[in-house]
C-alpha cells in the first residue's frame, strides 16, 4: 500500500486539528512521503501532495464538494474514497479557486523583490523554504520566450510548477509571476492570459543601437527625417534645461547628444507605450511592468535613462522597474567582471533617475554577482528587483555532480562538445581549454567543477540543448534521468538552493549575516 494511505487512515481522523496532522506528516516525512506544510481541508475534504508511484501527486481525501473537479484516479481508503491527481495544468486550475494564496500577485509597494527562476520546475520549494519569514517578495516563476524554447515548456507550465511549489510548502504570503524579456503584442498577451502579474517588456528589438555611433552629419540627416512637430515638442522638452535629481544630481541634453538619444530609443518608447495601452492598462489585475532596455551593445547612459522614463510617464505608462544595462559585464552564472567602483557610481546615477521617477531599479542577470551585492543594497536603499535564474539549474547540476557522477560526466562531455551552438543564444567568456579533462578526475572532484567559471559558465548556457537532447528512438538522452536524480535527492536540492540564495541575499544585506544557516 503507498504510504499516503496510511497516512489518511492513521491520522486524518474525525477530530484531529490540522497543526497536528502536520506535525505528524513532517516527524515520519521519510515514511509517509506526505509534505507536511501542504496539509489544507476544505468542503469537506483533505488535500496534500505525496509521493505516490514514486511520483508527486495531489491527493484529496473524503469526498468533499470539489472531489469531482479533479481529475484522477479513485481509490478506497479506511472508510472513505480518495483520488490521486497529477500535478498537472488543469487540476492546478482547480487549487487555484480553492485555496487563493496559490496565485500570483504584483508587488507593487514591495522593497526588495527577486526573480527566481526555475528552468526544472523543481527549484521553487527550495526558494521558499529560505525566504519564508524574510522581507523579500519571491518571483518565483519567471521564464523567457527564449527560456521557453529552450526547456520546451509553455508559460502555463511554468506557473503551474511554481504554483504547486507553494501549495507544497503551504506558502501563503504573496509571490509574483514574470513573463521574462517579452518582445512581441502576443507574447505579452499570452502571459497575461495565463494569470501572469508582471510583464517585462524587452524593448531591444527596437532600439537602434547603430544610431549611437553615427557621424555627426549623418545623425543629422537620420534626425531630420522625423516630422518636424514631433521634433520641435522634444527639443522644447530637453534642450537647454536642467533636470535636477535626488541630493542635487542633474541630468542635462546636450543637442547632439539628445538628437542620437532620439533615434536609438524613440521607437522603444512608442513599442512600450503602445502595450502599455493596448494590454496592460486595460488588465482587470494590476500587473507590474518593467522595462527592459539591458539588451544593448553598450551601457545605458543616465541621459538616455532619463528620457525614456520621461516618456513613459508622461504617456501615463505606470512602470515598476526598468532594468538598464551598467557598466561592466554581467555574465551568466559568474561574478561581474569589471571596475565595482565605477558600477557603483554608475549604479547610482541610475537609481537616482529611478527615484525621481518613482518606479524601482531592476538588476538583471544577478545570479552570482557577489562583488556587487553590497553596493546594490546599500545604493537602492534596499528597495529593487533583482533577476536570477540559471544559478538555480547549475545548483541541480552541482547535486548531479555529487548523487549521479556516471549522468554528470555524460552530460559535461555533451556540453563542452556542443558549445559552438548554445552560444548563439549565450554571451560568455569561457574557455573550454581551461576546464580540466574530466576523465582525469574522481568522482569526488566533480562537484567542484560547480565551483569553477569556465565549467560553470559551459553548463550554464548548454541546458536547453542537455534538457531536449534525444537519442535515436526519440527518448530523451538526459532529461529523465536528470529528473528523477534530483527527485531522489530533493531534500539535498533545497538545501544547496537554500544556501546559494541565501548567500546572495545576505552579500545584498537582505538579512544579518548571522540570520542564514550556510
Ligand atoms: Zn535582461
Amino acid at each position: 500500500m503507498e504510504e499516503w494511505r496510511q497516512f489518511c487512515i492513521s491520522f486524518l481522523t474525525e477530530n484531529a486539528d490540522i497543526e497536528s496532522i502536520r506535525n505528524e506528516a513532517g516527524d515520519n516525512f521519510e515514511k509517509l512521503r506526505v509534505y507536511p506544510d501542504s496539509i489544507q481541508f476544505a468542503g469537506g475534504s483533505y488535500f496534500f501532495i505525496a509521493v505516490d508511484n514514486f511520483q508527486k501527486a495531489l491527493v484529496v481525501y473524503g469526498e468533499g464538494c470539489f472531489f469531482s473537479e479533479f481529475e484522477g484516479y479513485e481509490v478506497v481508503c479506511g472508510s472513505k474514497g480518495a483520488k490521486v491527481c497529477e500535478l498537472s495544468n488543469k487540476n492546478c486550475r482547480v487549487i487555484r479557486r480553492i485555496f487563493p494564496f496559490i496565485n500570483p500577485s504584483n508587488h507593487r509597494g514591495t522593497a526588495v523583490t527577486v526573480g527566481l527562476g526555475d528552468r526544472l520546475g523543481l527549484a521553487s520549494a527550495g526558494h521558499i523554504r529560505l525566504i519564508k519569514g524574510m522581507p523579500v517578495f519571491p518571483v518565483l516563476a519567471q521564464q523567457s520566450v527564449r527560456e521557453l524554447n529552450l526547456t520546451g515548456r509553455t508559460f502555463e507550465d511554468v506557473l503551474t510548477e511554481a504554483s504547486w511549489a507553494v501549495f507544497q510548502e503551504g506558502y501563503t504570503e504573496r509571490f509574483g509571476a514574470d513573463g521574462d524579456h517579452l518582445k512581441t503584442k502576443q507574447e505579452v498577451k499570452t502571459a497575461v492570459n495565463c494569470g501572469y502579474t508582471m510583464i517585462t517588456l524587452d524593448c531591444s528589438e527596437h532600439i537602434d543601437n547603430g544610431a549611437a555611433s553615427l557621424l555627426p552629419e549623418e545623425a543629422e540627416r537620420k534626425y531630420l527625417l522625423l516630422p518636424k512637430s514631433e521634433r520641435e515638442l522634444l527639443e522644447s522638452q530637453y534642450i537647454r534645461k536642467d533636470f535636477i535629481l535626488k541630493e542635487g544630481a542633474k541630468i542635462a541634453f546636450k543637442p547632439e547628444d539628445f538628437k542620437k538619444i532620439i533615434l536609438v530609443y524613440l521607437k522603444a518608447v512608442k513599442f512600450a507605450i503602445d502595450i502599455y495601452n493596448d494590454i496592460i492598462r486595460n488588465c482587470s489585475r494590476d500587473m507590474d511592468f518593467e522595462i527592459s532596455i539591458d539588451e544593448t551593445l553598450t551601457s545605458t547612459t543616465p541621459e538616455s535613462h532619463f528620457f525614456v522614463a520621461s516618456e513613459l510617464i508622461a504617456a501615463g505608462v505606470k512602470i515598476t522597474s526598468l532594468a538598464p544595462r551598467f557598466c561592466g559585464e554581467f555574465q551568466k552564472g559568474i561574478d561581474y567582471k569589471g571596475d565595482t567602483a565605477r558600477f557603483a557610481e554608475d549604479f547610482t546615477v541610475h537609481v537616482n533617475i529611478a527615484e525621481h521617477f518613482g518606479y524601482k531599479i531592476s538588476v538583471h542577470s544577478g545570479s552570482d554577482k557577489f562583488s556587487i551585492f553590497p553596493a546594490i543594497g546599500k545604493i537602492s536603499g534596499g528597495r529593487y528587483h533583482i533577476k536570477t535564474a540559471g544559478t538555480n539549474w547549475l545548483e541541480a547540476v552541482r547535486i548531479i555532480a555529487a548523487e549521479n557522477p556516471s549522468l554528470y560526466r555524460r552530460m559535461h562531455k555533451f556540453a563542452v562538445s556542443n558549445l559552438v551552438e548554445a552560444r548563439k543564444y549565450y554571451h560568455i567568456s569561457a574557455n573550454p581549454s581551461k576546464i580540466p579533462d574530466i576523465d582525469g578526475l574522481d568522482d569526488r572532484e566533480l562537484p567542484m567543477l560547480m565551483d569553477m567559471d569556465d565549467s560553470r559558465q559551459v553548463l550554464h548556457i548548454t541546458y536547453g540543448l542537455i534538457l531536449l537532447d534525444k537519442k535515436s528512438d526519440g527518448s530523451p538522452t538526459f532529461k529523465d534521468e536528470i529528473y528523477s536524480t534530483l527527485n531522489i535527492h530533493e531534500g539535498k536540492y533545497y538545501d544547496a538552493l537554500k544556501r546559494h540564495i541565501g548567500r546572495h541575499l545576505k552579500e545584498l544585506g537582505v538579512v544579518g549575516k548571522g540570520d542564514i544557516s550556510t
